[in-house]
């Protein structure tokens, strides 16, 4: 095996292994560093988000929801279940599986297009340098014509909340717990704080989620937070706003410290999951003689096409600026690949869709009103309630809505924002009319499948025309 590479990629994340991936199709030699051990003390390609992130996530997602469903949902349809059990070693074991066959699959990958897997830590010793540490501690220099930065990132620790790995956990912790804790706290009531608090939730833990700012998941359209907060409350999760975390005492249970409106409070709960947000890891990824360019919250400092100020080095996903999401960083590792080999790669950062896998899920993509408010652009509105569709109403699942954000001048779609059953999937619509510049009149005039979900995103289009069939406007 030869030292020297068309590509190196550091991260085998699915910014990396993409990166890499396409580097392959366009015909560079390429090899990925990655060091990522999974917790049976296998390497393991796929990074975060197939290991300990996206994917194990919605896998226990999915079996509390299909565990929840069957002891809570289903009397209304004439279904009722005795002596239904939950076997949290099973579901963890079918998560796991789902997990390995997915990493597996990546090195399949990685096989059928010649790319290289260099196990172990990664640092850029010199622009096109890359020394790779081995489990065994030996080293050896690679070299790059061009290399890519996929380091991804990491959970944020607090020092009110130190981990013990056993009762304080981060989310890596929460896709491991061997029975239902009783009583779970959660810090930080984001994306990957609700999703967990809700697998475990309607598993039965008692759940109290301390978030620290006031508004509930701040970026998102009001209507929609305000919808989803009323459904997770009716759902018994205690979602408690402007709460900062002062302290915890692990003794038999953890006991939690905090302050909100009211001054200083107590709780506490069984484990406790910190979910603060995700910081990039670029702490050992240089060494001293490599001036590569960090911001102030150390995230490496990319232009629109992610170069770095290195010369033929980029960085991409996580450990750039812009979400934090896996798809983000395919995208970024996609046109990454293409310019290096000297084509015309391109990300629309207008078009990234978000997703909160809880129940009702919240998707959205492009602008909220608040946001084109304080632009100053004038808008129209169109929004349509899942309960006025036949799909939802035959599925009983008709909480939420989809809201069509289009430009009161253009009729161009500016955003939409769902919170409702399969909002995950529906949001694909409106990135698509979007990535065309479609307008709202586009979506209205396209003809949905009845009786399906997505007629409500139909019924939406139509209703910022004022001219829904389903509702009065
Ligand atoms: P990562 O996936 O973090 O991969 C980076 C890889 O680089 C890792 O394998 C790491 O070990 C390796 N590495 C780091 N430094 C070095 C080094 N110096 N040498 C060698 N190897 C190194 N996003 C979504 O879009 N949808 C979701 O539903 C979703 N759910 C999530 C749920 C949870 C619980 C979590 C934690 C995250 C979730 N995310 C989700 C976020 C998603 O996982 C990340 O955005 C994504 O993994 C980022 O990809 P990446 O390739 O940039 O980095
Ligand atoms: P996300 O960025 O979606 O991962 O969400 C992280 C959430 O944690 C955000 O809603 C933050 O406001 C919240 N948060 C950050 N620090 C704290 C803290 N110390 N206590 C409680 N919540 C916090």
């Amino acid at each position: 095996m030869s030292n020297a590479y068309d590509v190196i990629v550091i991260g085998a994340g699915p910014a990396g292994y993409c990166a890499a991936i396409r580097c392959a199709q366009l015909g560079m030699s390429t090899a990925v560093v990655d060091e990522f051990v999974y917790k049976d003390g296998e390497p393991a390609l796929g990074g975060t988000c197939l290991n300990v992130g996206c994917i194990p996530s919605k896998a226990l997602l999915d079996t509390s929801e299909n565990y929840h469903r069957v002891t809570h949902q289903l009397a209304s349809h004439g279904i009722t279940a005795q002596g239904v059990e939950l076997d949290v070693k099973q579901m963890i074991a079918r998560k796991d599986k789902v997990v390995k066959d997915l990493t597996g699959g990546i090195r399949q990958l990685f096989k059928a297009n010649k790319i290289d897997w260099l196990q172990g830590h990664g640092k850029l010793v010199e622009p096109k340098t890359v020394e790779l540490t081995r489990a065994d501690g030996s080293s050896e220099r690679y070299t790059g014509q061009s290399v890519v930065l996929a380091t991804g990132s990491r959970s944020v620790e607090i020092g009110a909340a130190p981990l013990d790995h056993q009762k304080i956990v981060n989310s890596d912790g929460a896709l491991e717990f061997t029975e239902v804790p009783p009583r779970l706290g959660v810090i930080g009531a984001g994306v990957i704080g609700l999703e967990m608090g809700s697998v475990w939730s309607r598993l039965g833990s008692e759940v109290v989620l301390l978030e620290a700012q006031d508004e509930f998941l701040a970026p998102v359209d009001r209507q929609v937070a305000r919808t989803a907060q009323k459904e997770f409350k009716g759902q018994g999760l205690d979602i408690r706003l402007g709460c900062r975390v002062t302290g915890t005492q692990i003794n038999d249970a953890v006991r939690v410290s905090y302050e909100d409106k009211n001054g200083p409070q107590e709780l506490e709960v069984d484990k406790l999951i910190v979910c603060v947000g995700r910081r990039p890891n670029t702490d050992e990824l240089c060494s001293k003689e490599v001036d590569l360019l960090l911001d102030e919250r150390g995230f490496i400092n990319v232009d629109e096409g992610c170069k770095t100020n290195l010369p033929d080095v980029y960085a991409v996903g996580d450990v750039v600026r812009g979400p934090m999401l896996a798809h983000k960083g395919q995208e970024e590792g996609i046109m990454v690949a293409e310019r290096i080999a000297g084509k015309a790669g391109h990300v629309n950062y207008e078009t990234i869709p978000w997703v909160i896998y809880t129940d009702p899920e919240i998707a959205w993509v492009g602008r909220t009103e608040a946001q084109l408010k304080k632009a100053g652009i004038p808008y129209n509105t169109g929004v349509f309630g899942f309960a006025a569709t036949g799909r939802a109403r035959a599925m009983d699942q008709t909480a939420g809505m989809v809201k069509l954000i289009a430009h009161a001048e253009t009729d161009r779609l500016l955003g939409a924002h769902i919170v409702g059953p399969q909002a995950s999937e529906l949001i694909a619509e409106a990135v698509v009319t979007m990535e065309f510049a479609g307008s709202a009149e586009d979506l209205a005039r396209t003809i949905h499948a009845h009786p399906t979900l997505s007629e409500a995103v139909h019924e939406a289009a139509l209703a910022v025309g004022k001219r829904a069939i389903h509702k009065a406007n």
